[in-house]
């Protein structure tokens, strides 16, 4: 026997009986989303390695460590490891600054990290995201977040935690670094190697760390009360209050974490992530945060975004199918050519149906009946020449005789 060819580490077959959740997670975005005014957009799933080295930032743990780069005609290609790069190309490629402001955006589909896999945490897993472009105002933040929890919401998660936090932006920020590495000078040795290069190349990351021993040195009372300190400038800081007022507005429920500043190098102002308490570690269902200067830097016109993405199987995870899977008919009958034209009629009118294709024994054909379908709909001899059907509810074991033209209103 030939040897078998397994799925690779870290990725995952998604089988028929597990379609029902992901059309729910699907739909539902669709609908959510779509109903707030954002348009799909599809975009490849291999862009150019420098798209992700300057969109997502070259200090990051994504464009570090967990791109599947490959090569081909010397050209330099990545699976996308997330899909906020790749939409601001297409923002920019397409012209739509053009468009009147705010340009909404949502997408989902696969993305590509080599990370080790565990619970929560694949190779090739799904995201489902929003972009809005063109709006630097506050109620921009908050809408997002709202369609965020909407969207949790619909799908029946309520056990939720929102965590918000504002970077400042690039000029507050600047001098909050300079503080941080000050206070941190002392610790640097003690750092875990990921934050020593984080402590040189883009010290807020610092915060991001779950090395227990870095997390020690945070709480130290002196480091804990820069990191607490109100940094960000009067402008940035005024961006937040209204933030977290509409917030109040909409009822939605947050809580302020200022060791918040998401693993993408850029993000500005408000960054924010929803967690499950229905999970384990991997807790964190929904990463998202605002980005004035990505369109720019990837060669666009100036403009203001803001975006999320949340984790597809992780959603999954939460929750459980409780529809019906059953067909709505199973034709049992002997004569396969009759069978076969009933299963078309039955399908023609919008109804589930299948039969038996090898024409099996009548008690058969029941069995596999009452195992997958609601009603049995029974062809034998007498109805063919009578032109009748015998329906037989299955659950309630019920059967009645009627004309094959009153077939349709019976199941
Ligand atoms: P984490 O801290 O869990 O690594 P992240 O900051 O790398 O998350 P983002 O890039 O913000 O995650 O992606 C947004 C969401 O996508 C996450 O909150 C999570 O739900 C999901 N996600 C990220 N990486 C993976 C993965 N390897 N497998 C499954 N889901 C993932
Ligand atoms: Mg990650």
């Amino acid at each position: 026997m030939a040897n078998i060819i397994k799925v690779q580490k870290g990725t995952k077959d998604i089988l028929p009986q597990e379609m029902n959740l992901w059309y729910k997670l699907e739909d539902n975005a669709r609908k959510i989303f779509s109903n707030a005014g954002y348009g799909e957009i599809r975009t490849p799933i291999f862009e150019a390695t420098e798209l992700f080295a300057r969109g997502v930032g070259d200090t990051t743990d994504i464009v570090n460590k967990e791109m599947y780069t490959f090569e081909k005609s010397e050209r330099s290609l990545t699976l996308r490891p997330e899909n906020t790069a790749g939409v601001v190309r297409a923002f920019i490629e397409n012209g739509m600054h053009r468009l009147s402001a705010p340009v909404k955006l949502w997408y989902k589909g696969p993305m590509f990290r080599y990370e080790r896999p565990q619970a929560g945490r694949q190779r090739q897993f799904h995201q489902v995201g929003v972009e809005m472009f063109g709006v630097q105002d506050a109620t921009a933040d908050a809408e997002v977040i709202e369609l965020a929890v909407s969207y949790l919401k619909s799908l029946g998660l309520n056990d939720l935690d929102v965590e918000i936090n504002s970077l400042g932006c690039p000029k507050c920020r600047e001098e909050f670094k300079a503080r941080l590495k000050a206070v941190l000078k002392p610790y640097y040795n003690d750092l875990c190697e990921d934050c020593q290069t984080r402590y040189e190349k883009n010290p807020l990351r610092l915060l991001d760390c779950k090395v227990e021993s870095c997390k020690e040195i945070f709480s130290k009372p002196e480091v804990k009360s820069v990191i607490e300190g109100d940094f960000i400038c009067e402008e940035c800081s005024q961006h937040f209050n209204e933030l977290k007022s509409y917030l109040d507005d909409l009822k939605i429920k947050y809580s302020v974490n200022k060791l918040l500043v998401r693993g993408l190098d850029y993000y500005n102002r408000t960054v924010f992530e929803i967690k499950s308490n229905n999970l384990g570690s991997q807790n964190a269902v929904c990463g998202g945060g605002r980005y004035d200067s990505l369109v720019e830097n990837l060669g666009g016109q100036p403009t203001s975004a803001i975006g999320f993405a949340m984790g597809m199987e992780r959603l999954y995870s939460l929750l459980s199918d409780t529809t019906e899977h059953k067909l709505d008919a199973y034709v049992v009958s002997t004569n396969k050519s009759e069978a076969l034209k009933l299963v078309k009629y039955l399908r023609d009118n919008n109804k589930s149906a299948d039969f038996d294709f090898n024409g099996k024994k009548f008690t058969k054909q029941m069995e596999k009946a009452s195992k997958i379908a609601k009603y049995a709909v029974i062809l034998g001899d007498d109805e063919i020449s009578n032109n009748q059907v015998s329906i037989k509810n299955l659950e309630t074991s019920e059967q009645i005789i009627v004309p094959q033209k009153d077939l349709l209103e019976k199941i």
